[in-house]
């Protein structure tokens, strides 16, 4: 049984004549007494069915005339050309089959001809993903998957699968999800830091791992949720500059990636992708603080965390991607490298969209016995971290890398207002279904 041999994007009007079968969801139908149109919507778009009732087989008359909008439909038929019809072709149907109906009343209107609140569209996302336009970003996400681990395999990296469920924090912090795990206390993981720093020192040298990771805290932005997409990666005898120059790559590629294979997609969403140019501007936070303060936009103390509004002073003022440099120890986790001769900065980055951090990065200490110093000095206990510590002993590459958030790449790619578009089930403070 041959459901479908064409997607709707691929019927053009020079195919007169030729037969074709479509499915899809019955986008809408009318019915002019004289004539009726069937309009059939599959992922690539929509396509007229026409029939003339005079010249029709009663049987698909009373079909289309019983169908509920976005019932699931195949239609086989000829392609004619005609000029009059949206994109140049209608189809003349030998058979329409109902292959499951729709209730009514919809729970929104796949159309996007009427707008609904995210909430709503959120509660019946399936629905919702009909729109072409919601649909759009997911197909992107998936292109952008493609390129980042492209890029990641050109370079010799190996895909890696860390454990979700763990025992410990990587930061000692208290953002934990805790859940139940037989008999002892365990937590969903929170980052793949320290299992991707493990693996450094067993010779495989460049890993990347893409997954999720769990953040306990009460966020209320468009920015965060509680469970998100990490991409992630760990490069052995390498240091911050070297995965910077990997991090700005991978995205420009991406954007590049998906200008060439979404073209439909950004269409649909009435996108002009502009690749970033590379390489992206080092700005570093001693420089930020001072561009800041000299803007009256900024009451920090050096040695502090950079705010969110000096933050958007900066992107707003910068404009483009950026990365920012030589951190303050202080403020990065434990795990940061100092520079040697000047102790009281990292080798810690971020790389920053103007309107928000996409990741964070760093080379790595390397040395089990500053490691260990580290860790007290952060006012954590390193007998928690046993299980990490030990991989330094006995042979540790010097080593770095970095965590980027797929949402967050995809909602600035796009222009996104909220994170939440760019995920299919968000998980928040106040969601966990569907
Ligand atoms: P922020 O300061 O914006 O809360 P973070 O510094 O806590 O982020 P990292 O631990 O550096 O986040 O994680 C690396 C990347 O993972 C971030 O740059 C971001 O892109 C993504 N990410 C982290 N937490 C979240 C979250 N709660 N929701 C969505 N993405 C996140
Ligand atoms: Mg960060």
């Amino acid at each position: 049984m041959i459901l479908r041999t064409h997607y709707s994007g691929q019927i053009r009007p020079d195919m007169d004549g030729s037969e074709v079968v479509l499915a899809g969801h019955a986008h809408e139908t009318r019915d002019l007494g004289g004539i009726l149109f069937l309009v059939v919507r599959d992922r690539e778009g929509l396509s007229q069915v026409t029939m003339v009732a005079k010249r029709t087989e009663r049987s698909i008359l009373e079909t289309v005339r019983g169908l509920s909008r976005e019932s699931v439909v195949s239609v086989r038929g000829k392609v004619k050309a005609e000029a009059k019809a949206p994109r140049g072709f209608e189809i003349i149907p030998s058979s329409v089959q109902v292959l499951a109906r729709a209730d009514s009343p919809l729970p929104l209107d796949p159309t996007g001809k009427v707008d609904c609140e995210l909430d709503t569209r959120l509660d019946s996302r399936f629905m919702d993903l009909r729109r072409p336009a919601s649909m759009a970003v997911f197909r992107i996400e998936s292109a952008v998957l493609q390129s980042l681990r492209q890029t990641f395999y050109s370079k010799g990296f190996t895909e890696v699968c860390t454990p979700k469920v763990v025992a410990t924090a990587t930061e000692g912090g208290t953002a934990l999800f805790p859940i139940s795990y037989f008999e002892k206390e365990a937590f969903l993981n929170q980052s793949p830091q320290l299992y991707k720093q493990i693996l450094m020192s067993t010779g495989l040298d460049r890993v990347f791992e893409i997954g999720p990771i769990f953040r306990a805290e009460e966020h209320d932005t468009r920015r965060h949720l509680n469970e998100a997409i990490s991409v992630d990666i760990e490069m052995s005898y390498a240091d911050h500059d070297d995965v910077m120059a990997l991090l700005e790559s991978a995205v420009a590629e991406a954007y590049r990636f998906v200008g060439e294979v979404c073209q439909h997609e950004l269409s649909v969403l009435g996108l002009d992708l502009h690749v970033p140019k590379t390489p992206f501007r080092r700005v570093t936070y001693t420089e930020a603080l001072d561009m800041a303060r000299e803007a009256g936009r900024a009451s920090m103390e050096w040695g502090d965390d950079i705010d969110t509004e000096t933050e958007h002073y900066l992107g707003s003022t910068i404009g483009e991607h950026y990365f920012l440099t030589d951190w303050p120890a202080k403020v990065k986790p434990y795990y940061t490298q100092p520079y040697d001769d000047r102790p009281e900065v990292s080798k810690g980055f971020d790389l920053m969209h103007p309107t928000m951090e996409l990741a964070s990065g760093a080379q790595r200490v390397h040395d089990y016995g500053l490691l260990v110093e580290r860790m007290k000095s952060q006012g954590l206990d390193p007998d928690g971290f046993e299980f990490y510590l030990k991989a330094f002993r006995y042979g540790m590459p010097p080593h770095a890398g970095w965590g980027l958030g797929l949402g967050r790449l995809v909602q600035t790619m796009l222009g996104l207002e909220n994170i939440r578009d760019a995920v299919l089930f968000p998980r928040d403070r106040k969601r966990l279904v569907p």
